[in-house]
C-alpha cells in the first residue's frame, strides 16, 4: 500500500494522506504513531488509521511520512474501530479520541522508574511572610503554591498534582524551584502490579434473586452475543456479589473482564474486594505516576490482567479477549468527560460491547432515566434485586422540614433536633455517623447586611466560599485567595457576615455539641496527597472516628456495617439547579446516600433536611421508590421532549469580550436555526450559569433533535468553527450531562 491516512491529535475533523516511502512499509501498520511535517511543523505527530492503494489528489502534493515512532502498534484494529465511532457520536476529531484512549505513559519512549515530588524548602514563618507580602500580587500564584504545600499537603506531591490543586501552571512550580524555594526530590516507584493478597475469599451464598440474575448474565456470557443487562438492585442488595460471580465465569472461559466505578467509589475497599476473588486484578486510576500507568497498561495489552478495574478511560483498556463490561454506578456523571472528547464511558462500553460481542451489564440502585427508557423499549433486558441481602429492612428515612425549625428559633440551627437527637442515641449506643453536605468550606457566601454585597471572585462569576481555619476566601474555580475584608468593600461600613454552610462549618458545629465523639471530614479540601484518603477510611473503619462529615465523596460505595445513621444536611442544593436533570439529581443523591445506613446486621435510619419537605423527588427517594418516580418523570420529560425523548446537544462560546462572545453566539445560533429541520428546538444562546469562568465570558445554546442523525448534521455544520483558536471559542457537547 503506498499511502497511509493519518489523523492528529487535534480538533480538527479531517485526516489527511501522506505517502509512505518504501523504506518505512514493512515497519508501517495501522495503529502506530508517525511523524509527519504538517503545517508549519516538520516534527508533528500522528497516528496511522489506514493504509490505501489510491488517493484523490495529485501525487506530486502528497508529502512523505518521515518516520514510524512505535513498534507495536498503539492500537488493535478494534480499538480503531471504536475510536472512530466514538468521534462520529460525539462529533469530535478521531486523533483526540486515540489520544485520550493511549496514557501518556505510554507514548513516551523515555522509561521512569522514579517520581519526583516536590519539597518545601521555606521554613513556615517565611512562607507567612511570603504569602502576606504577595497575594493579590504579581507573585500571588507562587504565594498560593508555597501556602498550600506549607498547609495544606501531608506527604508527597508531584509537580503535576501540585499545579493542578492550587490551578496553577507548571511554570509557576519551576519558577519556585529555580528561586531555591523548593526542590525536587526523587521516589522509587512501587510496583503493586496485579498484586494479590496472599489469602482468597470463596465465594458467597446467593440468595434467589441475585441467582436469577446471574443465571441471567451467565446465559448472555455463554451465548457469545452482544447484550445489554440493566441489574437494577436497591443499595445493599449485593450486586457486586453478582459481578463477581459472572466475572469468575468470564475468566474461567479464559476471557477477560472490564468494570469500570465512578472514580470516587474506586476505594482499596472496592478494590479488595476483587483481589480477594481473583488473581491479574489490574486497576487504573489518575493517581497513578505515568510510569505505573504504563506498566498496568502493558500488562493488560499482554494479557496478563483477568480483570480491569477503573473510572470512564478504564473503557479503552486493551484486554485481548474481552468477555463482559461491568459499569457499576452506570447512572453516574463522572462517566461523562467534561473536555473534549466528551465521551459518556457508559455509551461507549455499549459501542464496544456490540463491537466485540461482549456483554454489558449495566449496575444501579437508582438507574439513569436513559437507561430504564432503554429497558422498556426493549433495548436493553432488566433484572431486578428488589430486596437487600440476608432480608435487612431498607433503613426508614425522616424527612425533616426546615422551614418549621427556623420558626420560634433565635438562631438558624443548620443540625435540627431531629437530626441531633438521633445523633445523641446512636453515638451512645457506640454506632457510628454519617453526615452529608454538597458544599465544601466553612461558609458559602461573605455578605455584607447592609448594602447586601456579595464578596465575589473578580476573575470568576462566582461568589467566594470562607474558610474558617485558615481565615481565607477562596474562589473554587479558579483558586483564587483573599483574606477577606472586615468591612464591606462596597459600601466601607457594614461588617461582613458569614452565611450559607458548608463541610467545614458542620465539622466545627459537630465538634460542639459532641465533644466527646471523634469527628473528621472527607472531602476534596482534607483528601490530599496519596494515602489521605485510605487513611481516614482506615480510622472509620476501626472506629476510631464515630461521625465522619463529608461531600459526594462519602456519598458512594463506603459498606461499613456500624454506620446506623445517616443525615442529609441539605437536600435542596441540586434541586434548585434548572436543569431538565434536577429532579433526577436529587433523587439519586437522597437514595445513594440514605442507602449507607444499616447495610449491616444492625437496622439503620436516614434523617433528610429539606426546605421543600413535599417534592416528589424527595418524598419518593425516601420510600425507596425508583418506580415511581422515574415513571413521573419520564412522563414530564416526554411533555417536554427532552431527554432521553430526544437526543441533544451543547454549543459553549467563550472569550475574553462579552459582547463578542454574545455576538458570535447570537451568529452561530441564527445559522444553526436555519438550517435545522423542524423538528429540531433550540434553547439560547443565553448567558451559562457560570457566565464567567477564569476571566473567559462564557454563553451556551442547547439544541433538541428527535433523531441522532439530525445532531449530527448540525454539528458538521460547525465544523468550520470548532475548536479553532480564535476570539471566540466554540466547544460541542453532545449528549451533555454538566449545564454549568
Ligand atoms: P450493593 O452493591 O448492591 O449496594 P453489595 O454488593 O455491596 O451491595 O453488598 C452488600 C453487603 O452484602 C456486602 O457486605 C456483601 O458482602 C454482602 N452480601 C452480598 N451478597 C450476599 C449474600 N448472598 N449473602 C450474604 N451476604 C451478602
Ligand atoms: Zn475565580
Amino acid at each position: 500500500m503506498e499511502y497511509a491516512e493519518i489523523v492528529l491529535n487535534r480538533p480538527m475533523r479531517q485526516s489527511y494522506h501522506y505517502r509512505v516511502p518504501e523504506r518505512l512499509r514493512p515497519a508501517l501498520c495501522p495503529g502506530k504513531r508517525v511523524l509527519i511535517s504538517f503545517g508549519k511543523k516538520n516534527d508533528a505527530e500522528g497516528y496511522c488509521v489506514g493504509l490505501v492503494d489510491k488517493v484523490n489528489f495529485p501525487p506530486e502534493k502528497i508529502k512523505d511520512i518521515i518516520g514510524v515512532l512505535d513498534k507495536e502498534p498503539l492500537l488493535t484494529p478494534v480499538m480503531l474501530a471504536l475510536t472512530r465511532q466514538v468521534a462520529e457520536h460525539y462529533c469530535c476529531s478521531w486523533g483526540e479520541v486515540i489520544q485520550a484512549t493511549v496514557p501518556s505513559g505510554v507514548r513516551r519512549t523515555v522509561s521512569e522508574k522514579t517520581i519526583k515530588v516536590v519539597k518545601l524548602l521555606m521554613p513556615l514563618e517565611n512562607v507567612k511572610a511570603f504569602v502576606f507580602e504577595h497575594r493579590g500580587k504579581k507573585k500571588d500564584k507562587q504565594a498560593r503554591v508555597l501556602r498550600v504545600l506549607a498547609e495544606e499537603i501531608q506527604g508527597d506531591i508531584t509537580p503535576f498534582e501540585l499545579s493542578s490543586i492550587c490551578a496553577v501552571s507548571r511554570g509557576v512550580i519551576n519558577k519556585l524551584r529555580s528561586d531555591g524555594h523548593v526542590e525536587y526530590e526523587e521516589r522509587v516507584v512501587e510496583k503493586d502490579l496485579f498484586e494479590a493478597p496472599a489469602e482468597k475469599e470463596s465465594h458467597l451464598e446467593l440468595n434467589e434473586e441475585q441467582q436469577a440474575a446471574l443465571d441471567h448474565t451467565l446465559r448472555a456470557v455463554h451465548s457469545g452475543s452482544f447484550s445489554v443487562t440493566l441489574l437494577q438492585g436497591v443499595t445493599g442488595s449485593g450486586k457486586t456479589e453478582v459481578y463477581l460471580q459472572a466475572i469468575e465465569e468470564v475468566i474461567s472461559s479464559g476471557k477477560q473482564a472490564i468494570v469500570m466505578v465512578p472514580e470516587i467509589s474506586l476505594t482499596p475497599q472496592m478494590v479488595q474486594r476483587f483481589r480477594a476473588r481473583f488473581d491479574g486484578v489490574a486497576v487504573l486510576h489518575s493517581r497513578q505516576t505515568e510510569a505505573q500507568r504504563r506498566e498496568q497498561w502493558n500488562g493488560i495489552r499482554d494479557g496478563k490482567a483477568t480483570v480491569v478495574i477503573g473510572p470512564r478511560s478504564a473503557v479503552f483498556a486493551p484486554v485481548p479477549a474481552l468477555g463482559l463490561l461491568v459499569i457499576d454506578e452506570e447512572h453516574e456523571n463522572s462517566f461523562k468527560q467534561d473536555s473534549s472528547p466528551r465521551y459518556n464511558g457508559r455509551d461507549v462500553a455499549i459501542m464496544r460491547g456490540k463491537l466485540e460481542n461482549a456483554v454489558v451489564l449495566l449496575g444501579s440502585a437508582t438507574p439513569s432515566l436513559e437507561s430504564f427508557i432503554n429497558c422498556r423499549t426493549g433495548k436493553f433486558d432488566r433484572v431486578l434485586l428488589t430486596k437487600r441481602v440476608a432480608e435487612r429492612p431498607m433503613p426508614p428515612v425522616h424527612i425533616v422540614d426546615m422551614n418549621l425549625e427556623l420558626e420560634g428559633a433565635k438562631y438558624w440551627n443548620f443540625l435540627s433536633r431531629p437530626l441531633t437527637v438521633r445523633m445523641k442515641e446512636t453515638l451512645e449506643r457506640d454506632e457510628q455517623v454519617l453526615l452529608f453536605l454538597n458544599r465544601r468550606g466553612f461558609s458559602t457566601q461573605v455578605r455584607c447586611p447592609r448594602c447586601r454585597h456579595q464578596l465575589g471572585c473578580n476573575q470568576c462569576d462566582t461568589l467566594m466560599t470562607y474558610y474558617q481555619v485558615r481565615h481565607l476566601a477562596v474562589c473554587l474555580h479558579c483558586r483564587q485567595e483573599m483574606v477577606p475584608p472586615e468591612l464591606c468593600p462596597s459600601c466601607g461600613v457594614g461588617r461582613m457576615r458569614y452565611l450559607g454552610i458548608g463541610t467545614e462549618k458542620i465539622e466545627e458545629e459537630v465538634k460542639r455539641q459532641f465533644p466527646e465523639f471523634p469527628v473528621a471530614r472527607m472531602d476534596s479540601d482534607t483528601m490530599r496527597g496519596h494515602d489521605a484518603y485510605e487513611k481516614q477510611f482506615a480510622k472509620f473503619r476501626e472506629g476510631k472516628t464515630r461521625i465522619l462529615v463529608g461531600t459526594q465523596m462519602i456519598s458512594k460505595g463506603l459498606d461499613m456495617p456500624n454506620v446506623t445513621l445517616v443525615g442529609v444536611i441539605s437536600a435542596d442544593t441540586s434541586l434548585n439547579l434548572g436543569d431538565f436533570r434536577a429532579f433526577e439529581r436529587t433523587f439519586q443523591l437522597v437514595a445513594q446516600v440514605a442507602g449507607r445506613a444499616g447495610r449491616g446486621t444492625k437496622p439503620g435510619q436516614v434523617v433528610v433536611q429539606t426546605f421543600s419537605p413535599e417534592h416528589h423527588a424527595i418524598t419518593m427517594a425516601a420510600e425507596h421508590d425508583f418506580e415511581r418516580f422515574a415513571a413521573k418523570e419520564s412522563e414530564d420529560r416526554k411533555a417536554l421532549l427532552s431527554p432521553p425523548f430526544s437526543r441533544s446537544m451543547r454549543i459553549i462560546f467563550s472569550g475574553l469580550h462579552e459582547k463578542e462572545v454574545e455576538d458570535f453566539s447570537e451568529k452561530v445560533g441564527e445559522n444553526l436555526r436555519k438550517i435545522a429541520p423542524d423538528a429540531v428546538t433550540f434553547l439560547g444562546p443565553a448567558p451559562c450559569l457560570l457566565s464567567k469562568v477564569r476571566n473567559m465570558y462564557r454563553f451556551h445554546m442547547m439544541g433538541f433533535a428527535p433523531k441522532v442523525g439530525m445532531i449530527r448534521y448540525l454539528a458538521s455544520s460547525l465544523d468550520p468553527v470548532l475548536g479553532r483558536k480564535r476570539k471566540v471559542e466554540v466547544a460541542l457537547d453532545v449528549d451533555p450531562v454538566n449545564m454549568f
